[in-house]
């Protein structure tokens, strides 16, 4: 476990999180971990922890949040901002932690549009699947397999 100092904390980095529209409720969080029960992300990803990710943000660890791959691996399923009693909306503090990312230099300035395609690649290859899955053939599995292909350069 990594050790917190003190010294390398930015109290000021919660404030700076919740003047931000969408994130006006982000410091009411109790750490009750319902987003983190309810998280289809978190289900696939041991690393993937959103009441982690707040926690570490009201701490003030700054640079950790912002430099973490983590704040990318969100789809924006909306399951957490539904279901957290404290109405956090922590799809909106997900978006704010990324734009800050972006602005303050830990991310390429592309990143954003990059996500932005992936999730939609994403529901993309779903939806194909599922039609596969539904009813496979030969033509549809040529779909997929194209996609795949494309999206990771194989040549
Ligand atoms: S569900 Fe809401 S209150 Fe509970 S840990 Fe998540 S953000 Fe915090
Ligand atoms: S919006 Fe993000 S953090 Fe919230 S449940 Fe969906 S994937 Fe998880």
């Amino acid at each position: 476990m990594k050790e917190i100092k003190l010294s390398e904390l930015d109290t000021k980095f919660k404030y700076d999180i919740a003047s931000q529209p969408g994130a006006e409720n982000f410091k009411r969080c109790f750490t009750c971990g319902t987003c983190t029960a309810s998280c289809p992300v978190a289900e696939v990803n041991d690393d993937y922890d959103p009441r982690k990710i707040i926690r570490m943000a009201i701490l003030g660890m700054r640079k950790e949040v912002l430099s973490s791959d983590i704040i990318w691996m969100c789809q924006k399923c909306y399951v957490c901002y539904a279901r957290c009693p404290q109405n956090v909306k922590f799809a909106d503090v997900m978006s704010i932690l990324r734009e800050m990312a972006v602005k303050e230099g830990y991310a390429p300035k592309e990143r954003l549009s990059e996500m932005e395609e992936l999730d939609k690649f994403a529901q993309d290859l779903r939806c194909n699947m599922v039609k596969y899955l539904l009813k496979p053939d030969k033509k549809q599995g040529d779909v997929i397999k194209s996609m795949v292909e494309k999206k990771i350069n194989v040549k």
